[in-house]
């Protein structure tokens, strides 16, 4: 998609500060945090959003939790916790229109959101 922010990111036209890529996902760290760690936790191929994943691809959205995951045990914050938070549409709050996990952490979060 040329035009999506996060495919500029993915293939390197816009700049980021990446904290994790392998085959089919990368993570970086969110432009404007809410929280002392705030990372995006995407896949490459461009999905614009939950609602649009297809069954090929649920294995993939294992796998962003299984990195969100791992990324929280290695910034070291999985012990007092983080929160993972996926916006869709614009209800949802979703403003990048490219699948992306928020990985939230480093302060206490309150519920229910805005
Ligand atoms: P959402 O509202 O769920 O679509 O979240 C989009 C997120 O992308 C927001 O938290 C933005 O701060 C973040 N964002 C937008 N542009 C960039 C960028 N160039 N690099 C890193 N994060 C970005
Ligand atoms: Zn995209």
């Amino acid at each position: 998609m040329a035009e999506c922010l996060f495919c500029k990111i993915v293939n390197g036209e816009l700049s980021s500060d990446i904290v994790y890529d392998d085959e089919t996902v990368i993570a970086f760290k969110d432009i404007n945090p809410q929280a002392p760690h705030h990372i995006l936790i995407i896949p490459k191929k461009h999905i614009a959003s939950v609602s649009e994943v297809s069954a090929e691809d649920e294995p993939l959205l294992g796998h962003l939790c299984g990195v969100a995951a791992r990324l929280a045990e290695k910034i070291g914050v999985a012990e007092a916790g983080y929160r993972l938070v996926v916006n869709s549409g614009p209800h949802g709050g979703q403003a990048v229109a490219h699948l992306h996990v928020h990985l939230l952490a480093g302060r206490q979060l309150t519920w229910p959101p805005g």
